[in-house]
């Protein structure tokens, strides 16, 4: 079996004092698609590339990742790039707590990788990416003046990597703190709607899971929303417009469970006279799963479509913005198929907080078609007609809907940008010429 290097169970904190130690301040690794082999820009790291490229779990010939330790709180600033075919490297810069450095790789990792896919599917023409910054127990995460100024280092790190990873707001991240990236760098999205932002992207995201719906109801022969009976887990920013827009469509009934309870009281109070059933529960509480209902929506967390909930399922389809619902897409997706429910893939879904902000550079206009299209019938890549494509092939295939969706996803992927090519590529390229790592 491959040895995983002492230096991967290290704490993000014991690795930056290892870093120091040995004077290091940046630091990257970098694939090589010819030679298929990944490059430490240290030759003390080389046993971790070793590591990743060989152990063929979460490292998947991403182009690179570069990382920087903060200058005044020994955080760990990342920035994961997938693929960059499509464009630049997008996707959110996440700000959480981390066991191990190896745990760290992977999450950025895999997190990179699942833009690119959720990128391209959405046919936008960006590649994929994630920043990651690991936080140091030693500070109150919640400090306004170390959030801005490791969000402003964030920034100037960005503007360091010239532009392969343009970053944007994600778990752990807010608005205040994109501003605050946005004081350091041109290379975000995301940034406050007073300086040209988007602004939440929370509706439009609920909007894409109706068309999620919509799309399985129709290829399961089963008519529209009207008179349908939906259980959301999750009553926050997607869940509570979602419901809005199922009333909009006349479903029968909605039954809504959360663990807060002012989202409760606030749902109840949005939705009085309307045929809304929702109660607050327990973080462990598993009971909406096994509610008598045509469309399950998961809202909340991910991880949550698993051996232990699938069975429980009566829903024919499970549709809904929770990131990475299935706990193992492999076999949890087969056992969804095989009880014949149709899961529209969240990936597919819930794509319409990127496609908000991705753009947001390019300007606004009323009923925006950067926005309208992914809602509409006749676009190619709108949210509609991929997941119908992908509902298809998945019964023609008797293959899981999510397997079918990577797929896919993985070859719009490799299509170049119709201008830029695949200058990501080239950036990193130039990157590690400059010798960045010891800049
Ligand atoms: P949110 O935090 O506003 O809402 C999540 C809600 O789920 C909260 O009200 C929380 O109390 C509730 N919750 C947590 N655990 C629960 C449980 N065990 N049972 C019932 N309720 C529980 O987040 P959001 O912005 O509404 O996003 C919901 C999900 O969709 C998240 O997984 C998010 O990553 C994903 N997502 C959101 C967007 C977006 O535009 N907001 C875009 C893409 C994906």
């Amino acid at each position: 079996m491959l040895k995983k290097p002492d230096l991967l169970s290290l704490t993000p904190i014991d690795f930056i004092k290892f870093l120091q130690k040995e004077n290091i301040k940046k630091f990257f690794f970098v694939y090589n698609e010819e030679k298929k082999s990944l490059t430490a820009s240290h030759s003390i790291l080389q046993p971790i590339a070793d590591f990743f490229i060989n152990d063929g779990r979460d490292f998947i010939e991403h182009e690179g990742w570069f990382c920087k330790v903060s200058d005044e709180y020994d955080m760990l600033l990342g920035a994961f790039v997938h693929r960059t075919n499509r464009g630049q490297a997008a996707g959110g810069v996440r700000y959480w707590s981390y066991d191990t450095i190896d745990d760290y790789f992977r999450d950025g990792l895999r997190l990179g990788a699942g833009m690119t896919f959720k990128n391209a599917l959405a046919g936008l023409w960006w590649g994929g990416g994630k920043g990651v910054i690991a936080h140091n127990p030693e500070f109150d995460k919640m400090n306004p003046e170390i959030r801005k100024k490791i969000y402003q280092e964030y920034g100037l790190f960005m503007s360091s990597l010239n532009g392969c990873y343009v970053t944007a707001e994600d778990v752990g991240t807010s608005v205040e703190d994109m501003a605050n990236v946005f004081s350091g760098t041109r290379f975000t999205t995301c940034i406050p709607p007073e300086f040209g932002g988007s602004g939440n992207p929370s509706a439009p995201t609920a909007k894409g899971i109706i068309s999620g719906m919509e799309a399985a109801l129709e290829f399961l022969e089963m008519g529209t929303l009207k008179g349908k009976i939906v259980a959301i887990q999750g009553l926050g920013h997607v869940g509570e417009p979602l419901v809005q827009f199922l009333f909009d469509r006349n479903v029968k009934k909605v039954i809504g469970t959360d663990i807060n309870p002012g989202h409760i009281n606030s749902a109840k109070k949005k939705f009085t006279g309307k045929n809304l059933d929702c109660r607050l529960v327990d973080k462990n509480d598993i009971s909406i799963f096994s509610e008598d209902c045509n469309i399950f929506s998961p809202n909340a967390t991910g991880a949550i479509l698993n051996s232990q909930t699938i069975p429980m399922l009566k829903a024919k389809i499970v549709c809904g913005a929770a990131n990475n619902q299935l706990e193992d897409m492999k076999s949890d997706g087969k056992a969804i198929h095989q009880k014949g429910i149709v899961y529209v893939p969240d990936f597919l879904t819930n794509r319409m907080g990127i496609v908000t902000c991705a753009n947001e550079q390019y300007g606004h206009i009323n009923k925006d078609p950067l926005i309208e299209n992914h809602f509409s019938r006749d676009w190619e890549h709108s949210i509609y007609n991929r997941a119908s494509q992908v509902l298809k092939e998945s019964k023609e295939k008797n293959i899981p809907t999510a397997e079918i969706a990577l797929k896919l996803a993985d070859k719009l992927s490799r299509e170049n940008h119709p201008i830029f090519g695949h200058r990501g590529k080239e950036i990193i390229k130039s990157l590690v010429e400059n010798k960045w790592h010891l800049g």
